[in-house]
């Protein structure tokens, strides 16, 4: 072995600890269990996602109708409404992968993901 070869080994011993960061990095940064989400949907289009685990009051005010929406203690609950059957208000709190709060009257879905689309219906 020659110094040209060591030079060549270190620079493949360097490229494979680069090509290694390049594929285990991001997965370090990126948790096994992505945290639950908040899906906000009004007749299809998304309206906002929120995480479960940060306690929110969010106004959902659209041509349809206003609901509001709390995230509290991991749970997600539709707190007010005035659609005329109020049956939004009714669902309870939602928690679980999967998990919907609809309000028909103002197209209003609200579904809990676990954030990494892999949720039962995908
Ligand atoms: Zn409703």
């Amino acid at each position: 072995m020659n110094r040209r070869d060591w030079i060549l080994i270190g620079a493949i011993l360097a490229l494979a600890a680069v090509l290694a960061a390049i594929f285990y990095i991001p997965k370090l940064f990126v948790p096994e269990d992505n945290p639950a989400v908040v899906t906000v949907t009004i007749d299809t289009e998304l309206y906002g996602v929120y995480a479960l685990s940060e306690d929110r009051e969010v106004d959902i005010d659209t041509k349809y109708g206003h609901n509001h929406l709390s995230i509290r203690d991991g749970f997600a609950q539709v707190t007010e409404a005035d659609c005329p059957d109020g049956l939004c208000m009714h669902q309870g709190r939602i928690s679980q992968n999967g998990e919907m709060n609809v309000c028909l009257p103002h197209l209003l879905i609200v579904e809990v993901t676990s954030g990494d689309g892999n949720g039962p219906d995908k």
